[in-house]
């Protein structure tokens, strides 16, 4: 049994592949293959503005436009992942950002095996423990972070939990 705490992160499963379920599965499938848990997910849509909101920090880059059109054009999925180093483990199993290097240079990742475009890349994970705060607050206003450490965080370290596939989360034990 560990004693480092889990951490929380933000997964995003964007417009390119919901569209396709058999991809969906495949990244499923490698989040609990590498020991993630699904704290809680989502299914939704982001308007124009929500989706400009969420990527304010690229405001000004010239992908910017295109990166709006993507994520408002179709569903997608939002996950709190949870897991020893979760931010930088989920980054890892994505894969860099740049689609069409990553299919050369890192071949295996999520993005590598199923990336389209630099813009249609598949997923979205935050990049710090801080932006994941932000952003778990962005898609789940209703959900505490402090709660979450204070009651529930030691049974999943402790592997008190299972996952439950009508749901795709894993539930507590008790
Ligand atoms: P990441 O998603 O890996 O954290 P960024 O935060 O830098 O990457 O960019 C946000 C998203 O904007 C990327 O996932 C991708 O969809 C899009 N994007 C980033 N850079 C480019 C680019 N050079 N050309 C086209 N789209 C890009
Ligand atoms: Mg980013």
């Amino acid at each position: 049994m560990s004693l480092k705490r889990l951490q929380l992160t933000l997964a995003i499963f964007k417009p390119d592949i919901t569209a396709q379920p058999h991809i969906i599965k495949e990244v499923r499938s490698m989040l609990l293959q590498h020991k993630f848990y699904f704290i809680r997910s989502k299914e939704l849509r982001l308007s124009r503005q929500r989706a400009e909101e969420f990527y304010q920090e690229h405001k000004g880059k010239f992908f910017l436009n295109r990166l709006v059109s993507f994520m408002s054009s179709g569903p997608l999925s939002a996950h709190i992942l949870a897991r020893d180093n979760a931010v930088q483990e989920w980054r890892r199993l994505m894969g860099p950002t740049k689609v069409l290097r990553t299919i050369h240079e890192d071949a295996d990742s999520i993005r590598g095996m199923y990336g389209l475009t630099d813009t249609r890349n598949c997923t979205h994970g935050s990049d710090s423990p801080e932006s994941a705060a932000k952003e778990i607050a962005f898609f789940f206003p209703e959900f505490s972070i402090d709660h979450w450490y204070r009651e529930d965080e030691s049974c999943y370290r402790e592997g008190k939990v299972f996952y439950d596939n009508d749901t795709g989360m894993h539930m507590l034990q008790r």
